[in-house]
């Protein structure tokens, strides 16, 4: 049985994290865990998430949402205009 370098928490086999100090095990799994939590803050699941823990939903919201506009590139612009001209010839279907 190995121990965490850190803290010295008994390590399980299979465990790429210490669950006492948060200490990775290895450079790669704390360089992939990092790159998954910036994936996922690009997400909308990772969005709401952040809204909800910041406390003040209101305020939250407001910064997802200036940060959205920042972050809008032309190929956002285009994704949202396909978007917009898909259910535009949707209900026009319809009707
Ligand atoms: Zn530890």
């Amino acid at each position: 049985m190995s121990h965490c370098s850190v803290c010295g928490h008994e390590r399980n086999q299979g465990e790429i994290q210490c669950p006492e100090c948060g200490h990775f095990y290895s450079k790669i799994a704390e360089i992939i865990a990092e790159q998954e939590a910036q994936e996922e803050m690009q997400t909308f699941r990772g969005r709401c998430k952040r809204i909800l823990n910041s406390g003040d939903i209101k305020s939250g919201l407001l910064d997802e949402l200036k940060q959205m506009q920042e972050e809008l590139t032309p190929k956002g612009l285009f994704a949202l205009f396909v978007i917009f001209v898909f259910v535009f010839a949707l209900v026009a279907s319809v009707l």
